[in-house]
């Protein structure tokens, strides 16, 4: 007796576990881990699963559905990232079906519907039955049909069954329908007649054709193209190509096509441009990066990890480059990530330099086809066109590796390393480093500021650390400068929100050509409006937070749901007409520059200002061209940048770092500020930071006057110890959420109460979060903090089994619970 062949399916859905299906027969041979296939789950859906396993046990406790079509010939998912998968679900606490989400490019998955269609090739009515026959019709009849539909249209619950039975007799065929529809992409190729395949004869056309200059304009650049009479075939040339630079050669080149003098075809070509690259450029290493580099590779020899603490400006992206050619010589895959696409511009040319069209770009604002196709070439690597390199946001840590050698993570203390929502709530940074290990790979961390994290490990051996505290050619670190704001106050020196030394400063930059960069880590015009006679603020109606003011559309707008509203004409408590704009954000900032500088040129750059693709690129090059004198912005200026005139850096307030309400607040000011500060100074002369504040005697200001990352390291590390943070404990959120505080509140004492019985004072809350409702829902925090030598494995079993004991209660049904590990 044959065994029967049954799949353990990943479905994309956010259902714990694997899901069983038999293999029929005519499928055996085809079906494979990593492959996906089409299955039904519930009565009347479709999805696009992804083969886990494929094994020999019947499950005895339900009836098995069958798989219904394999749509890959080869797995789409390799056993890299299965295992990396299965890290992730585990230490992250979300399900296989939520990475399964997150990690294919939606060209892949489906988010879609499963499409039948009639098979145009299928001839032999005689095969079918009379369900069939009947079924067949109604395909015909509409063209195409997603299961849902047939099963409507038909009246048959059953139908599936006999759309599977279309499919076996090749009289269907199904189609993934797809929201973004991966699309090949194709191009013209023109090629000349056989004809006219000799010279002599090529010659004699010529001749007859004097009297059409432009033809012969295009015959002569095919000739040169396709290296007619040289090369045997000749190449094929690209329309596009050999129409170029010739004015009027569409109408020649129909012309001669409609002569039958050239034949045109139709090609599948990729997005990807792997055509010849520019003649590549490295730079030598100085002294002190050969140093760091040597180390860096004394390193590798016993730590998977190395931490490089280097300044900024130092040449931390030179070593990259020079890591990075020593693994394309040993013919070793090369990952770099970087937290933010803003980054990317001034690196990828800078990559694109050294390795020319070896280095792949893989993020959210490429469309979905550029995507897939970056899956796939590293899915079939070819011998002249894979990448061997991918520049990436995290979730490029998703990609199907097969021989990765080293993994760089580039500015490694950045949170936006980690994804918030929706799950996997994984941090790339540190899935990275398990990734690595999978391959046997390794990883450098580089930043200037590193994690307390980062560093901590690597005090404590765990990673490797190298110094690299020169920067390129001596450039001075920057003068750091304290404005005291209450002081300007009291003196009624304060203009607005500048403070004279930060005026005089920028008039003296722009005086000089020099440029100005700003930082103010809030967006929009003000952060609210509120009236003057009773205090009331506008707020958001579903969440529980002020609405933002944003002048240039002359709104509110909500930051958490994006709810919008008109500027209220009065007052909503006392009716008072007028409200007052309070603080300010950079939208404001920008405008107030126009007052005080009419003569500078001045550009914004936050989330507001580059929804675009391209419009980040824009504002950068404007700024590094010199016709942009002023730049403000939030966290985008501090990351990364490389420009050689900025005299000036403005810190407008650092009280809104320092008092913002996380265990992270302090270190995460120290690194912005010192982070911002880099962009200051040029080649001959010191550059000058400006720091506004109201508490000049701040630890934290103190320590980044005085570039003194050990004393904020070590201040720090003593805080989190003593109140149970990391690096010393691992924290796990658990949000509830639902639509009413009635179930909410007591199923958050239930589970923190269940949770105290094991876990005592290790658990904090529950307690509503700062902003308690988002969207309508009402939201509670509790807060684990276990022991970082304790099993985190066992202390996440037990969570979980409260959660589920706590949904099994009747009146929690509609309860959400969501859990985030190692929350930033
Ligand atoms: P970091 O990443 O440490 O901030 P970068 O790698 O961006 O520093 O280097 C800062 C600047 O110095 C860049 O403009 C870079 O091109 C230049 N630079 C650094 N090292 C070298 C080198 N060895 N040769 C030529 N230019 C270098
Ligand atoms: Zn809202
Ligand atoms: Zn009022």
């Amino acid at each position: 007796m044959n065994a029967a062949i049954f799949a353990d399916v990943i479905l994309p859905l956010p259902l714990p576990g694997l899901f069983t299906y038999q293999v029929p027969q005519e499928l055996e041979e085809g079906i494979a881990p990593g492959k996906r296939v089409i299955v039904q789950f519930g009565a009347r859906k479709f999805y696009t699963a992804i083969v886990s396993k494929v094994h020999h046990d019947k499950p005895d406790n339900y009836e098995v559905k069958q798989v219904i079509s394999v749509l890959d010939a080869e797995p789409v998912v390799n056993p890299f990232q299965f295992e990396l998968w299965n890290w992730i679900a585990s230490y992250y606490l979300c399900t296989p079906g939520e990475i399964y989400k997150a990690a294919l490019p939606s060209g892949l998955k489906l988010e879609s519907e499963t499409i039948v269609l009639p098979n145009e090739e299928f001839t032999d009515d005689s095969l079918l039955n009379s369900k069939e026959t009947s079924l067949l019709e109604l395909l015909w009849n509409h063209k195409s049909l997603s299961i849902q539909d047939i099963i409507r249209l038909s009246g048959r619950k059953d139908a599936a069954v006999t759309v599977k039975q279309l499919l076996d007799k090749k009289a269907a065929v199904v189609e993934e329908k797809l929201r973004s529809g991966y699309k090949p992409k194709f191009e013209t190729y023109i090629k000349l007649a056989d004809t006219w395949d000799n010279e002599e004869k090529l010659q004699q056309l010529l001749d007859t054709m004097k009297r059409s200059p432009r033809q012969i304009d295009v015959i002569a650049r095919y000739v040169e193209l396709s290296d007619l009479f040289i090369n045997n075939p000749p190449k094929e040339v690209n329309k596009t190509k050999l129409l170029k630079d010739i004015p009027s050669g569409d109408t020649a080149l129909k012309a001669l096509i409609k002569k039958k003098i050239f034949l045109s075809d139709e090609k599948q070509t990729g997005r990807l441009d792997f055509s010849e690259s520019e003649s590549l450029s490295r730079s030598p290493l100085n002294h002190p990066q050969e140093e760091a580099f040597k180390e860096i590779q004394a390193g590798f020899e016993n730590k998977e990890v190395v931490l490089l603490d280097g300044v900024t400006s130092s040449g931390k992206t030179e070593i990259y480059i020079h890591l990075i050619e020593e693994q394309l010589e040993k013919d070793k895959q090369v990952l770099y990530l970087l937290p933010e696409i803003a980054l990317t511009t001034q690196i990828i040319n800078r990559l694109k330099g050294a390795f020319g069209n070896k280095v792949g770009i893989y993020h959210s604002k490429f469309n979905d086809a550029e995507r897939v196709e970056t899956w796939k070439n590293l899915l079939n690597p070819s011998e002249n066109n894979s990448y061997k390199v991918i520049l990436g946001v995290r979730s490029s840590v998703f990609l199907p590796f097969s021989n990765l050698g080293l993994i760089i993570v580039d500015e490694e203390h950045e949170n936006s390393y980690k994804q918030f929502d929706p799950a996997p709530r994984y941090n790339a940074r540190d899935t990275a480093i398990v990734m690595a290990r999978i391959h046997g790979a390794r990883v450098l961390l580089g930043t200037a500021t590193p994690s307390i994290e980062s560093y901590f490990n690597a005090q404590a051996g765990k990673y490797g650390l190298v110094k690299l505290s020169e920067r390129y050619q001596n450039i001075q670190l920057p003068e750091i400068l304290i404005a005291d704001i209450l002081q300007a106050r009291k003196r009624r020196q304060m203009k607005s929100m500048f403070t004279p030394l930060l005026l005089d400063s920028i008039t003296e930059t722009l005086q000089n050509k020099e440029q100005v960069i700003l930082f103010q880590n809030r967006r929009g015009f003000s952060p609210y409006l509120q009236c003057p006679s009773c205090g009331w603020i506008p707020r958001c109606k579903n969440c529980d937070v002020s609405l933002t003011y944003h002048k240039g559309i002359n709104q509110l707008v909500c930051h958490y749901c994006g709810y919008t509203i008109h500027i209220p004409e009065k007052c909503g408590q006392c009716g008072n007409a007028e409200l007052k704009t309070m603080g300010f954000g950079t939208e404001k900032i920008e405008e107030e520059m126009a007052i005080f500088f009419p003569d500078a040129k001045i550009a914004r750059l936050d989330t507001d200002t580059t929804r675009t693709r391209n419009a980040y690129e824009k504002i950068i090059a404007g700024f590094e061209s010199g016709s942009i004198n002023i730049l403000i912005g939030t966290q985008m200026v501090s990351k990364g940048l490389d420009f050689d005139n900025v005299a000036v850096v403005g810190i407008l307030n650092a009280d809104n770092l320092l008092n913002f309400p996380d265990f992270r607040a302090f270190e995460r000011s120290y690194q912005l500020m010192v982070q911002v500060s880099g962009r200051a100074g040029r080649k001959n002369k010191q550059g000058k930071v400006i720091i506004q504040t109201t508490d000049p005697k701040h630890t934290i200001i103190l320590d980044v006057i005085r570039n003194n990352f050990t004393h904020m390291f070590q201040s720090q590390l003593a805080e989190r110890k003593t109140f149970r943070y990391p690096p010393f404990y691992r924290l796990i959120q658990i949000t509830l959420k639902h639509k009413t505080m009635e179930i909410l509140y007591p199923a958050s004492i239930d589970l923190a109460e269940n949770l105290k019985k094991t876990f005592g004072g290790r658990v904090v809350g529950p307690q509503p979060p700062l902003v308690n409702k988002v969207q309508n829902w009402y939201l509670m925090t509790i807060l684990l903090k276990i022991e970082k030598e304790s099993s985190s494995a066992k202390a996440k079993q037990i969570l979980l089994g409260y959660i589920d004991t706590l949904k099994k209660t009747d009146r929690y049904k509609s309860l959400q619970v969501q859990l985030d590990v190692d929350p930033m």
